[in-house]
């Protein structure tokens, strides 16, 4: 895979490092282990090292040559997911419940690898701002770090993000203008019935009864009421009620996730449900209660930079690994947050092989270390444009 030279002959060290945060995954907020060995590796380096941002975030800054005020953040993320790792690499998890299935640890890796080249070489003019972030998966370590300050404490012009992908070749690069990923929010129904002998329906108000009722109406939520040329789903995941065969329950539980790329879409669909458990509810004489709860946004790229990701990337793995119009998947990333605050872009990076093609979040994922140079070689290449030297 073409990379840059400099960043290939530390490809051995990159796996090692990649294969040690495999072996000690840590979940949201819990990243202690991690982020002590990202600071420990951006000091020796002579980077200027912060701690303790969004709890165990970690931040290096390292400043170019020339005066230019130009600033760019890149950003990975650290965390783990709380599941056991079936594989059996020599490397395995050796945190039970613990798993790096969403190939952050090569993430955090390949940003050390920029870090490391960027600081020996300093061929840009400018200041980088080496983001490690806490808490991607469900915890908004993202929203956390803004809250504490980041962007002011660090000011960056731009902010990047790369994601591995499993779902493409190794080594390509896949970026698109609009929406990449979409809006993840979870909704919480709760059907207040009435309690009675299975025998004496017509003394109760059966839940499970309404639930049906309701599920099926959620069913027409996206087949009916959303614009066929958009995307969304609504997807009942859980249904829970009822402890014995001999009793209607008093109550029953549904509950929701919701993804979405457009806020038009976003807004309907809540509205949808809520209308739905309104209507059914009256319509069987209880109620339904409904807890909303909106997560990320959608990651969407502006043209511009989406643009600048696929210019770099041609320079880096060449044009024909290059997919600029990469399609955009249902799962979310709250990078979102941060592209609500600067300008910047999310890519992928192909990380399909044999045998190296389970999914995200499965539980015999594994990261390729074959394209961690790529990764490493995307992000100086990324600075080196930005923070051109003129
Ligand atoms: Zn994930
Ligand atoms: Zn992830």
């Amino acid at each position: 895979m073409p990379v840059n030279n400099r960043i290939a002959e530390f490809h051995a060290d990159m796996t090692e490092w990649r294969r040690d945060f495999h072996a000690h995954p840590e979940i949201k907020f819990e990243e202690h282990r991690t982020a002590a060995a990202v600071a420990e590796k951006l000091k020796s380096w002579g980077i200027e090292v912060h701690t303790g941002i969004a709890g165990t975030g970690v931040v290096g800054v390292l400043r170019g040559q020339g005066d230019s005020g130009r600033s760019i953040a890149l950003r990975a993320d650290m965390d783990a997911l709380p599941m056991d790792e079936e594989g059996n690499p020599p490397y395995r998890s050796l945190n039970p419940g613990r798993m790096h299935a969403c190939g952050h640890d090569g993430h955090t890796t390949m940003l050390l690898g920029a870090a490391r080249y960027l600081a020996e070489t300093r061929n840009f003019d400018g200041t980088v701002n080496f983001v490690f972030q806490p808490a991607e998966e469900g915890g908004a370590g993202a929203r956390v770090m803004i809250e504490e300050g980041l962007f002011e404490r660090f000011p960056s012009d731009t902010v990047w993000g790369i994601h591995n992908a499993p779902h493409m070749p190794a080594g390509t690069i896949g970026v698109r203008p609009g929406p990449l990923m979409a809006a993840a929010d979870q909704a919480f129904l709760t059907v207040r019935g009435k309690g009675a002998h299975a025998a004496r329906p017509h003394d109760g108000i059966d839940p499970i009864a309404v639930g049906v009722q309701l599920y099926q109406g959620i069913q027409t939520v996206v087949s009916r009421n959303v614009d066929p040329l958009l995307s969304a789903v609504v997807t009942v995941a859980q249904f829970h009620a009822g402890t014995a065969n001999n009793v209607i329950p008093a109550t029953a539980e549904l509950k929701l996730s919701i993804r979405t790329f457009d806020n038009g879409v976003r807004d309907l669909i809540e509205q949808r449900i809520r209308a739905l458990c309104d209507g059914v509810g009256r319509a069987f004489g209880c109620e339904v209660e409904v807890e909303y709860r909106r997560g990320y946004n959608a990651v969407i790229n502006p043209a511009e930079t989406a643009g600048i990701v696929a210019d770099v990337a041609d320079q880096v793995v060449g044009p024909k690994m290059v997919e600029r119009d990469t399609a955009p998947i249902m799962a979310s990333e709250d990078f979102a947050f941060f592209l609500s605050e600067r300008p910047g872009a999310f890519l992928w990076l192909g990380g399909g092989a044999p045998g190296k093609d389970y999914g995200l979040h499965h539980p015999m994922y594994d990261f390729n270390d074959e394209v961690l140079p790529v990764g490493a070689s995307f992000w100086a290449k990324l600075v080196e444009t930005q923070l051109a030297r003129t």
